[in-house]
């Protein structure tokens, strides 16, 4: 069974001039026990919207959001907080989501606080646990956040967000704002935790190379909608939609061909005034007339390799 379940989850917000600015748009999708669903977009295509939607930390619009099988969307306060114990978010900036006058001791423990856990000494104790879990000096947690780097402070937010033993952890470009060689030890730390923790997590990124390693299956969000989902290894190796092979081409790997980088033209069209059709049409190097005309289903292929167990919303592509 799925941890998580969405169902035709969208959200919308009032524009300017009386537009609606389709943020998420009818999105379906299941994260199973121990499951890293990668889910990746330029800024701007929804992805962010979606994992606070699921938090409930935005009010989705439409649709269900099913955490072992109950509807969260609606739940009242009260049942909201308990849900919260196991549904924690790490974000990407961990200077401004750190309090800066709080020890750090008193910012991993509080959401044990909040939810009355154990006594204070047991909490002392948590906390001290939860520092080595993400490798932190024990001495860290009578300092502030200011005394430490960027890729400390992550940790520090890792810890907080794993205080209450959650099942499922969306993590929001939780490495974009380190330097690149900091961001492989979080991605690591992160990929680490959820084996030994058997964690479910939504990793939110603009960038595949990042969520390439740790992900099972990965999403590909464009204008609000998933355009390609599938297996990890399938999505990096035999992409099927045109925009997942432009964001695949943008990355350098070792042993591929030079010089077979797709660019978009074009900027990421207004979400206010998405195009008719296949919203990438604008920016499609395989646009055809029917894309211009009629929106393609996410459906899987018929006709592609055997054994592929991707789902894609592409004209190119029969519905199997
Ligand atoms: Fe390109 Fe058409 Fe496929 Fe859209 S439906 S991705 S425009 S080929
Ligand atoms: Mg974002």
């Amino acid at each position: 069974m799925s941890l998580l379940e969405l169902r035709h989850l969208s959200k919308t917000y009032p524009g300017a001039n009386g537009a609606v600015v389709q943020a998420v748009s009818d999105v379906s999708l299941t994260i199973a026990p121990g499951e890293v669903l990668g889910v990746v977009g330029e800024s701007g295509c929804g992805k962010s919207t979606l994992g606070r939607s699921l938090l409930r930390l935005i009010e989705p619009t439409a649709g269900e959001v099913l955490f072992e099988g109950r509807d969260l969307v609606g739940l009242g306060k009260r049942d909201m907080k308990s849900v919260r114990r196991d549904l924690q978010i790490i974000f990407q900036d961990p200077f401004g989501s750190l309090n800066p006058r709080h020890t750090v001791g008193g910012i991993i423990g509080e959401p044990l606080e909040v939810h009355r856990v154990g006594t204070r000494a047991e909490r002392r104790a948590r906390v001290t646990e939860l520092l080595k879990l993400v490798g932190l000096p024990e001495d860290a947690a009578n300092r502030y956040p200011h005394e430490f780097s960027g890729g400390q402070r992550q940790r520090i937010a890792i810890a907080r967000a794993l205080a209450l033993e959650p099942k499922l952890l969306v993590a929001d470009e939780a490495v974009s704002a380190l330097d690149v060689s900091i961001q492989s030890q979080i991605i690591n730390l992160i990929a680490d935790l959820q084996k030994r923790l058997n964690l479910s997590i939504m990793f939110i990124s603009h960038d595949l190379s990042v969520i390439r390693h740790v992900s099972d299956r990965i999403a590909v969000m464009y204008l609000g909608r998933i355009v390609e989902i599938g297996p990890a290894e399938e999505i990096m190796t035999a992409p099927k939609h045109p925009y997942t092979q432009a964001l695949l081409s943008a990355i350098p790997r070792p042993g591929a061909a030079r010089g077979g980088r797709i660019v978009l033209e074009g900027e990421l069209p207004d979400p206010a005034n998405p195009p008719a059709g296949c919203a990438f049409h604008t920016r499609c190097p395989k646009v055809m007339d029917i894309c211009h005309r009629q929106r393609p289903l996410l459906a899987r292929p018929a006709n592609v390799e055997p054994g592929s167990e991707s789902e894609v919303a592409c004209h190119l592509y029969e519905a199997a």
